[in-house]
């Protein structure tokens, strides 16, 4: 791949599921791309296009003008902006983009320290699974301040389609958690439908053909329904990067003083599941739990 040397230099941390394609992107555009991974054999297929491996997330931040990290937990994040090889201490006056699903508290608290060390940082999380990091088709929810917000754009344009600057710092991923409590509910519908279709004796592959284009239709059951057609629990959506989600916009809601009884039962559910040693299926993976009782 040959680089544009008058676009910004791009690091990107964290090459799992959706990083890997977000950073594949990038690095397609022309920009020059510095990668990390924990696990380093992750890093290879973007090396072998022309990314260069870095052994710390501080050696990323060395060499780039803007950073951004798609890790699991919020955690994961706290050690790649804020521990002692992280990018906020190694930077030099860059932009910092998390993009993981992390809680807005953490994302202000990181604005916060970059603004103290002469950074600029913006909170963008994704919406759209695997597919949608896949086609660059994104949904990109952003908090942060505007100008950070301009800076950033044309470099989210290469992951998504729909680009939206929700307000300041946190408020990418209080949006984001609004979309979780959307999708739970909305899961365990398309669970509870296909799981009755099955009981009624339907052809699970024709329901889909027929309602998916009616009001019911949506991502959960034209993506995740046709998974669970096929018997393909694999993950897109890590079962436990729910639960992560769910406890923290259970916290947040319980803060606002809101009951969230979809969410709450979504939580319990999974739960279950991961109690059963499934917590690295895919979401549509909750069929089982209504059909089988696994
Ligand atoms: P994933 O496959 O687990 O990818 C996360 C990657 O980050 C892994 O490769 C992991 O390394 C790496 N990582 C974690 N901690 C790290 C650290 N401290 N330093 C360096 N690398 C680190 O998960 P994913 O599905 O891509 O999801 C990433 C984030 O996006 C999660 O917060 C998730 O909730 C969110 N999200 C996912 C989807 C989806 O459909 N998959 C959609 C929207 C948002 P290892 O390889 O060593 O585990």
């Amino acid at each position: 791949m040959t680089h544009n040397p008058s676009l910004p230099r791009v690091g990107f941390i964290g090459l799992g599921i959706m990083g890997q394609h977000m950073a594949a992107h990038l690095l397609a555009a022309g920009h020059p791309l510095a990668v990390y991974n924990r696990s380093p054999d992750k890093a290879a297929a973007l090396v072998a296009k022309g990314a260069v491996a870095c052994a710390t997330p501080a050696q990323v931040a060395q060499q780039s003008d803007v950073i951004i990290t798609m890790v699991g937990y919020p955690s994961d994040v706290e050690e790649v902006w804020l521990g002692g090889q992280g990018i906020i201490a190694h930077a030099q006056k860059a932009l910092l983009i998390d993009m993981t699903t992390s809680s807005p508290a953490l994302a202000k608290r990181l604005a916060v320290a970059c603004a103290q060390a002469g950074h600029q940082a913006l909170d963008a999380p994704v919406s759209g699974g695997d597919v949608g990091a896949r086609d660059a088709k994104l949904s990109i929810m952003v908090g942060g301040d505007a100008s950070a917000f301009d800076k950033a754009l044309p470099i989210l344009q290469r992951m998504g389609t729909n680009i939206v600057h929700m307000g300041g710092a946190g408020a990418g991923q209080h949006t984001k958690m609004s979309n979780q409590i959307v999708i739970a509910s909305t899961i365990m519908g398309v669970c509870e439908g296909l799981a009755y279709a099955k009981g009624a004796g339907l052809d699970a592959e024709a329901l889909l053909r027929c309602i998916g284009g009616g009001a019911a239709g949506g991502f959960q059951l034209n993506v995740m329904g046709s998974r669970i057609a096929k018997g393909d629990f694999a993950p897109g959506f890590f079962i436990e990067h729910f639960l992560k989600d769910l406890g923290i916009a259970l916290a947040e809601a319980e803060q606002m003083g809101l009951d969230l009884p979809g969410a709450t039962l979504a939580r319990k559910l999974y739960n279950d599941m991961a109690a059963k040693g499934s917590s690295r299926l895919g979401t549509q993976a909750l069929f089982q739990l209504y059909v089988t009782g696994v």
